[in-house]
């Protein structure tokens, strides 16, 4: 953070730097920090006004709400301001304004507690039940007319119904993207050449906010209701719960997870509870809303000229932190691939704690530069594995190397290779005990034997003891064999022994996916499966006849004839043919191959299959159903909301697009229909 010893100069630096970002937040849709930073800015901005009132303006975003509406819409003027939210960025932040509230209110406090929905806020004005108009927040005072978009959203309704809907209500709460819809929608984007999205809040903002609205149709949005805005006319509510409820009863989502608490310890636990769970959602919150349930508390407290009193957001920690880089590792994986990994000085991100992350291959440590000895930032995005985002240069120590990949492997010594045209390094010598071990876990694990009890631990324990060699060693484990183990007791190994009993009986898919066979994933396994019949079958097919399945490409195909080959593969096989494992496929498949060769996308809600079910349909006849739309496709088959770029490709394409009807047609026949 840049330092000035003038405050009058910091906060003039700090608005300008606010300013940028708030535009490039609001009004592109495209930001340029994280929302932790930004947050910082403002608070630093806030920090120096109070402690210098005079150099506080009412033009300062510390006294705004958002940014411009855009010219793109038709401007409307809110009827009640949309205000922002004060917030709280720790738990003693949350509860010393609960006490504050306690103190401030005669009587009883009771404490709504909502998620915090990292969506865009969104007013909707019904008149005699229907909606007539959609507007963003914009500055509080001013927001777009995004009402024809805002139609597209199947969660909201045209027209309220049941009792008591007022005349005229304003019904207030945030238009988001759900997760999996944003996962897909990215997947789509980088399919067909398009920009990705940062995080879903942009996504869905992006969306919202197109001059065309059939492109807001085909990105799947979703709305939760918070908040009644301007009310003429039905019921008079004394509590902000009842509102919700009555807003649900009118056929609005009001999110499921509200709670009302009177007591503040409630309210810290339900905000923690959340912290721990906010990824189990399909949508993305940022915080924990606490606001005054009684409505008349609420008139008495007011607002500011920003935020109402009655309302705190407590935000939950950034996602994103730094800190040093204390070595590279690198770790060796079942196919012996070399995977460079960070060994960092344990920090919290996003609520737990990050000691290790994965720095994926060679490239990727010499395009970010991270040196053993920075400071690097560490980012956590939802579930998923944490990253090493990069250095941070300016606290570089003098003098730091860059890091060299080495040339032999940590486990076995032996050589690690790098094949031209390639971007990962493997070690090459197959006794390597870590590959060993490796192979040994992913036979066991759930996609492929499914050997319940015989995990990671277990795999490299019983290898490095001398137990397995391959994974065909697993069925000569006896009970006497793992007593001499620590923590095995009789239910322990009578357990074990069960679990790999039964796994003698898994499909032929499985077993293949557990050879690891290089190239040979779920798919593939399904397909060789069920196109061969049988494990021997395959293994004395020749290149060409492994080929020749649909699906199975000519890398595939010579992988598992080399695989098959090999002497030492063929006695670990001999091994499980003794054991009595099962060989034999799935029957050949009885549908009449009508689309053989050709190449079907699905897009949209269909109303007689499931999207997986009409991609299962094409397969079966013998066609391929990728998710996205290039010179091969056949045909595009659209139901409700398709998707708009797979349309718009297609259209460019002269890719013929069909309906349910005509769908039905080419599966029996595999005949398009007559233009
Ligand atoms: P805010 O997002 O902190 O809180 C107010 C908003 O919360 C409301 O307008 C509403 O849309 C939303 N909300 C979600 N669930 C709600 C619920 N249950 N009840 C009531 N409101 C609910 O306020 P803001 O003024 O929009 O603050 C700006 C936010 O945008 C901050 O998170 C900030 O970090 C981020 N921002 C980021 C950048 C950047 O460059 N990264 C720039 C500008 C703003």
């Amino acid at each position: 953070m840049a330092c000035s010893e003038n405050p009058a100069r910091r906060a003039d630096e700090l608005r300008a730097e606010i300013e940028h970002h708030t535009k490039l937040y609001y009004e592109l849709d495209a930001p340029e920090i994280e929302d932790w930073e930004f947050d910082a800015l403002l608070v630093e901005l806030k920090t120096i006004e109070e402690q210098h009132p005079d150099l506080q303006t009412p033009e300062s975003p510390t006294q705004k709400v958002g940014g411009a509406p855009s010219l793109q819409f038709a401007p409307v003027e809110h009827r009640v301001p949309m205000m922002s939210l004060d917030n709280a960025f720790s738990f003693e932040e949350l509860l010393a304004w609960g006490k504050r509230m306690e103190r401030y209110i005669a009587g009883e406090v009771h404490f709504a507690c909502e998620l915090k929905i990292d969506g865009v806020a969104m007013s909707l004005l019904y008149e005699r039940g229907v909606l007539t108009r959609a507007a963003t927040r914009g500055d509080g005072r001013v927001g777009e007319d995004v009402t024809a978009n805002v139609r597209t959203i199947a969660a909201i309704p045209e027209r309220l119904h049941g009792e008591g809907v007022p005349r005229v209500v304003e019904v207030r709460g945030e238009v988001y993207m759900p997760t999996s819809e944003f996962v897909e929608l990215n997947r789509r984007q980088e399919a067909d050449g398009g920009r990705l999205f940062a995080n879903p809040r942009n996504a869905g903002a992006g969306s919202l906010r197109q001059k065309d609205a059939s492109i807001t149709a085909g990105r799947n949005l979703a709305f939760w209701a918070y908040q009644l805005g301007a009310v003429e006319g039905g019921p008079v509510f004394r509590r902000h719960s009842d509102t919700l409820q009555a807003v649900r009863a009118w056929g609005l989502p009001v999110n499921p997870e509200v709670r009302v608490f009177d007591s503040l310890d409630a309210v810290h636990d339900f905000c923690k509870q959340w912290l721990e769970r906010r990824h189990s959602l399909d949508y993305e919150i940022d915080g924990v809303v606490v606001k005054v349930d009684d409505l008349a508390q609420r008139r008495e407290l007011g607002a500011t000229s920003k935020a109402p009193r009655w309302a705190i957001a407590y935000k939950f920690p950034p996602e994103e932190r730094t800190t040093r880089l204390q070595g590279i590792m690198v770790s060796i994986g079942r196919t012996g691939k070399a995977t460079p990994f960070a060994q960092l000085e344990p920090v919290v991100v996003g609520g737990s704690t990050v000691g290790l992350a994965t720095l994926h291959n060679q490239d990727m440590v010499r395009k970010k530069d991270v040196r053993p000895g920075d400071t690097v930032i560490v980012h956590k995005a939802g579930d998923v594995i944490p990253e090493v985002v990069g250095p941070v240069l300016a606290l570089r120590p003098d003098g730091l190397e860059p890091w060299e990949f080495p040339a032999t492997c940590p486990v076995c010594s032996g050589p690690l290779v790098r094949l031209e045209g390639e971007s990962d390094t493997f070690c090459t010598n197959l006794d390597c005990p870590a590959q060993r071990a490796g192979r040994i876990q992913h036979f066991a694990s759930r996609g492929a034997m499914d050997i319940e009890g015989f995990g990671e631990q277990r795999a490299h324990l019983f290898t490095r003891e001398g137990l397995l060699s391959d994974v065909g060693d697993i069925y000569s484990l006896t009970a006497e064999k793992l007593a001499r183990f620590e923590g095995f007791g009789e239910l322990s190994i009578a357990n074990l022994l069960g679990a790999i009993e039964a796994s003698k009986t898994r499909p032929l898919p499985n077993l293949l996916i557990g050879l690891n066979i290089r190239h040979v994933g779920a798919a593939g396994a399904q397909l060789l499966a069920r196109a061969f019949g049988h494990l021997d079958r395959l293994m004395e097919a020749s290149v060409d006849e492994i080929a020749s399945v649909e699906g199975i490409g000519p890398k595939i195909a010579t992988s598992i004839h080399e695989f098959f080959a090999s002497e030492h593969n063929r006695e670990v096989i001999d091994k499980l043919r003794a054991a009595g494992l099962n060989f034999a496929g799935p029957p050949a498949p009885d549908h009449p191959q009508t689309l053989a060769g050709m190449s079907v996308v699905v897009t949209g809600t269909l109303e007689g299959w499931s999207r997986e079910a009409a991609e299962e349909a094409v397969k079966a006849r013998g066609g391929k159903a990728p998710g996205s739309v290039s010179k091969k496709t056949t045909a595009v088959v659209a139901g409700e909301a398709p998707g708009a770029a797979k349309l718009t490709k297609a259209q460019e394409l002269g890719v013929p697009v069909l309906d349910e009807g005509a769908f039905a047609r080419l599966l029996a026949t595999g005949e398009l229909p007559a233009h």
